[in-house]
């Protein structure tokens, strides 16, 4: 393992206290609890079984194609009982933003569908602001148009497609000198990636030379919560607009996203929006289930106890731990990424002369065990791929605790262990 890597960690105590869970929840239960009630167990058909899938346990995270998160019991049924009635669609839109604003300290909101549509109608406000007429010729007739998104060159990401697709161009910058000069009659909007490693610029400075101009900032904070703060962090500090995925720590539906920020850019992002039509927003669409949803796991994020939450999740990561360091040369480590999923997961790392087995050999085992578990992603790659700022390396298991549901620690545990000690040579 590099010293890179060990120097960029933010390590934790493993003998550091846990707080117990909050009063507040019934027994047995703890913060973040987002298990099956009995009465759910019995509703509808098993579809996945019907379909030949089998459900895992995310020892893994947020990851979108691992479905992400499960929504909590209480926003289940929220999305139920919102689903037996037919609503004003434009109306739903104008009151869960208005409701959300307020809980979220912003001027304006809208539920996206997802943080990635949230980039998308982003951009096409930022394009068509006081100039409505212009929406239907997003993204193909963009000759009189702003059409070019400032980022730096260290943000380029993949998500930047979201904003590409209303027909803009992406130009890099290096230097504040740069972006400073960057910056013309055809600027739409400048765009942040909240969570990325590198660029010179800081957020600060991103907003205020962008105003110096004229022109919106946007960040992209889709994953980077929690803490609850982030949620009203990003836009009093100046970004007009801020992008969250719904489906992620927010718990909501995996379709779902937050666009947070100025009146008149919300405003202008929604008129891009379904329902209308001639948008490029259309197939993009938020169903009443999707807004009631998010609007409801907005209000189950802020009501549970940050503290008790990380406690409950450095507890997780503390069982696994000392469960595989039992095996001879076994090391595990707590660490928290520095901004996107910002909460205690665990790095397993071990000798292979002694434990004759591949990370990703892990991986594929625990997979196909029953029950099934998925490991994080990061497991067993050289760069950490997905989960910013860790170095695996080839015998180095990553667990994400936070999407567990409790009980299952002890699960993924077990067969951790099993694996691993099968592994060892005599
Ligand atoms: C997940 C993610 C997105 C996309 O979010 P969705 O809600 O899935 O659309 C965008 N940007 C970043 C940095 C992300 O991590």
């Amino acid at each position: 393992m590099s010293n890179d890597f060990l120097s960029r960690r933010k390590f934790f105590s493993r003998g550091g206290s846990v707080i117990a869970a909050s009063t507040m929840l019934p027994l047995g239960a703890s913060e973040g609890d987002t298990r099956p009630q009995e009465h759910e167990m019995n509703e509808g058909d098993d579809y996945y079984s019907k379909l030949n899938l089998r459900p895992f346990i995310n020892a893994a995270g947020t990851y979108t194609y691992l479905t992400a998160s499960i929504m909590p019991p209480e926003v289940r049924a929220d999305v139920n009982r919102a689903a037996l009635s037919p609503v004003n669609l434009i109306d739903l839109q104008k009151a869960a933003g208005e409701y959300l604003a307020k809980k979220l300290h912003c001027e304006a909101a809208l539920v996206s569908d997802g943080a990635a549509s949230a980039m998308t109608l982003s951009t096409a406000a930022c394009i068509t602001r006081g100039r409505q007429r212009a929406i239907v010729n997003v993204p193909s007739d963009m000759c009189d148009l702003p059409n070019e998104v400032l980022i730096q060159k260290a943000h380029r990401y993949e998500y930047d497609h979201a904003i590409r697709c209303c027909g803009v161009k992406m130009v890099e910058v290096e230097t504040l000198e740069d972006y400073d000069r960057a910056f013309n009659p055809r600027t739409a909007m400048a765009h942040f990636f909240n969570a990325a490693q590198g660029g010179q610029i800081s957020r600060e400075d991103w907003v205020g030379i962008a105003h110096k101009h004229g022109v919106p900032a946007s960040n992209d904070a889709a994953a980077d919560v929690p803490p609850k703060s982030r949620l009203w962090e990003y836009t009093q500090m100046g970004f007009d607009l801020v992008q969250f995925s719904g489906g992620k720590g927010l718990r909501g539906p995996q379709n779902s996203g937050l666009l947070l920020g100025r009146k008149d850019l919300v405003e202008a992002a929604a008129m891009n929006n379904n329902p209308y039509s001639d948008t490029v927003g259309r197939g993009m669409k938020v169903s009443k289930e999707q807004i009631i949803g998010l609007v409801a796991a907005v209000d189950w994020f802020l009501d549970q106890g940050e503290t008790e939450m990380r406690g409950e999740f450095q507890k997780r990561a503390e069982l696994i731990a000392a469960a595989v360091e039992k095996i001879p040369s076994v090391k595990a480590q707590i660490f928290v990424p520095p901004v996107a999923n910002n909460v205690p997961h665990l790095l397993i790392t071990y000798d292979m002369t002694r434990l004759k087995i591949s990370a990703k050999d892990v991986q594929a085992e625990l997979l196909q065990g029953t029950p099934s578990i998925a490991l994080n992603p990061a497991t067993g790659s050289e760069n950490g791929g997905l989960m910013k700022g860790v170095v695996p390396g080839p015998n180095g298991i990553v667990v994400g605790v936070w999407m567990m549901q409790p009980g299952e620690d002890s699960i993924v545990a077990r067969r951790l262990h099993e694996v691993l000690s099968k592994a060892g040579v005599a």
